[in-house]
């Protein structure tokens, strides 16, 4: 039942008053979280055509954390000369990396300059923790990083200096040219599906800080009620044994715990019973109280001090 990030911004945006800052903001964080998801995509696509006889592994969407470290990476590729860590970005437009400055920034159609994070530092970031991680579970294994631009509609105007970075026609042909760069290892002791399996079981569930974080948003600005997930309008309301809507009159009894899960993934964890009641527009105390005990939810402190957690297995 956990909201996808994407879930999570849609139902943020709807909640949010039409053309407020707050609305404008996450409009723009769901197009480019879509974006990178489209990006992604492309780049698995990509990947059929490595062709690699010596054997390899590679790991999608990684989320390991070392001590309080988490990290996510986007593709791991693990071969028995070296281990690459690789991160896509759907940026289009004109893309400079300043080599004075280290600033990284696009130039869009329209001659407008966006400064931003670099990524090739967030690949170097990756690289290091990699490098830790193997050391910290006694695996020797040498580790570099691509970074790789997948919009079409986007242009490399200048390198960063210490990442390999190519658009996404190249991958391939760089991901040769890096391994090629790496001596064969003496001794290299461990098989690749040993590693593969180690980091499989050492996922983590990626922990989304709250939205409110980022944007401040406060309960009293998003509209109440349970939204019906075909009209898009808070208009569920309940019934003697289900949760129908009053527009199209779909019974949606998961929707009261979707609206439970919206609170949360804009204002964090634990919630009480009030919280909630003012959040889905619902005064009894009692409907919500079950839906909070019955689904997926553990509780702390008695009676009106009770809050609730989502329960681990269901992260
Ligand atoms: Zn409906």
């Amino acid at each position: 039942m956990k909201l996808s990030r994407v879930e999570a911004l849609q139902g943020a945006i709807r909640r949010l008053k039409d053309g407020t800052t707050e609305q404008l903001f996450l409009e723009k964080e769901l197009f480019n979280t879509e974006a990178g998801i489209r990006g992604e995509r492309r780049l698995r696509k990509k990947f059929v055509e490595f062709y690699f006889p010596q054997g390899y592994e590679i790991i999608w969407n990684n989320c390991l954390s070392l001590n309080d470290w988490p990290v996510q990476i986007d593709g791991l590729l693990l071969t028995d000369d070296v281990a690459i860590v690789i991160e896509s970005k759907n940026i289009s437009g004109e893309l400079h990396f300043d080599h004075v400055t280290g600033e990284f920034y696009r130039i869009d159609s329209s001659g407008l300059k966006t400064v931003m994070d670099s990524p090739a530092i967030q690949v170097e970031k990756h690289i290091r923790f990699m490098k830790a991680w193997f050391a910290a579970h006694s695996i020797r294994m040498r580790v570099d990083g691509l970074l790789v631009f997948t919009a079409k509609q986007s242009e490399l105007k200048t390198l960063p200096l210490n990442i390999h970075t190519c658009r996404l026609h190249h991958m391939i042909e760089l991901l040769f040219k890096i391994i090629n760069n790496y001596k064969p290892q003496t001794n290299s002791q461990i098989s690749l599906r040993y590693i593969k399996n180690l980091i499989e079981s050492n996922q983590q569930a990626f922990l989304q800080k709250p939205l409110s974080l980022h944007y401040s948003i406060k309960p009293e600005q998003l509209k109440p009620g349970i939204y019906c997930k075909q009209c898009e309008t808070p208009t569920i309301v309940k019934h003697t044994r289900s949760w129908r809507c009053t527009e199209c009159g779909i019974v949606d009894n998961d929707s009261p715990i979707r609206a439970i899960h919206e609170y949360i993934s804009l204002f964090g964890e634990p919630v009480s019973n009030h919280e909630i009641r003012k959040f889905i527009g619902i005064n009894d105390r009692h409907t919500v109280k079950r839906m909070l005990t019955l689904d997926g939810f553990e509780k702390t402190g008695q009676k009106r001090h009770s809050k609730y957690f989502i329960k681990e297995k269901e992260r």
